[in-house]
């Protein structure tokens, strides 16, 4: 099937109030043109200068999120291109996004990155770090926490991957229960190819979708 019809069917499958995210890591312009003609609204790219080649032609008329990990010293160019950033791990990084959003007059809505895997090689906070993280970028003007995303550990089977759904889950709703001030938390970014559906039962509303869109091309 083509890039359209993959497009179409997913946005199609997807319950209402689950956004897609079209992972588009290693692909072309004109590939994620295809995705955005047939409904796609949001890229999301992995790497900054990837971005930045892809901005040039697709443009503002689609959202952009960072789904990959962002360095401290590509921030200032990635405040400037992404609408979202969804991969914030750490204080130093968010207080670096608001110092650099301040200066372009931006406020950057944020999720943070929960390592439910606990893989010590992966990015990512703890589940129990959430909070406090939470609480430290509340303080911060010009950074939102609108809520939290997650990969999880590569699985076969999907099944598999829902306990770290469910716990990310977890911490999603006590975030909400918390009722920070100024902190609105709903997005819950995770499901890839292999696990959206599972994921979407277990209350995500953003999944990540790249091979299932382009195919199994190495990205
Ligand atoms: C590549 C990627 C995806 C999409 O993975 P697929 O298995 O190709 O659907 C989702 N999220 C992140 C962070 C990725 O890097």
């Amino acid at each position: 099937m083509s890039i359209r019809e993959n497009v179409t069917q997913l946005l199609a499958e997807l319950p209402e109030g689950v956004q897609l995210v079209v992972a588009a890591k290693g692909k072309t312009p004109e590939e994620i043109l295809e995705a955005v003609g047939a409904g796609a609204r949001i890229i999301g790219e992995n790497y900054l200068q990837e971005a930045e080649r892809a901005f040039e032609v697709v443009g503002a008329r689609v959202e952009w999120h960072l789904i990959g990990h962002l360095q401290r010293n590509k921030v200032g160019r990635a405040v400037k291109l992404f609408d979202m950033i969804e991969t914030v791990d750490s204080s130093s990084l968010a207080r670096e996004i608001d110092k650099r959003c301040a200066q372009i007059g931006k406020t950057m809505p944020v999720l943070i990155e929960v390592n439910s895997g606990r893989e010590p090689q992966k990015s990512g906070v703890l589940p129990e770090g959430v909070e406090s993280l939470v609480r430290e970028i509340s303080a911060l003007p010009n950074i939102r926490v609108e809520g939290l995303m997650t990969m999880g550990p590569d699985v076969g089977d999907p099944e598999d991957a829902r306990p770290y759904f469910t716990e990310t889950k977890k911490v999603f709703d006590h975030l909400k229960g918390l009722g920070l001030p100024g902190i609105f938390i709903k997005h819950l970014s995770m499901g890839m190819t292999n696990s959206y559906r599972v994921a979407i039962e277990e209350g995500a509303n953003i999944v990540r979708i790249g091979s299932k869109i382009f195919g199994e091309s190495p990205g």
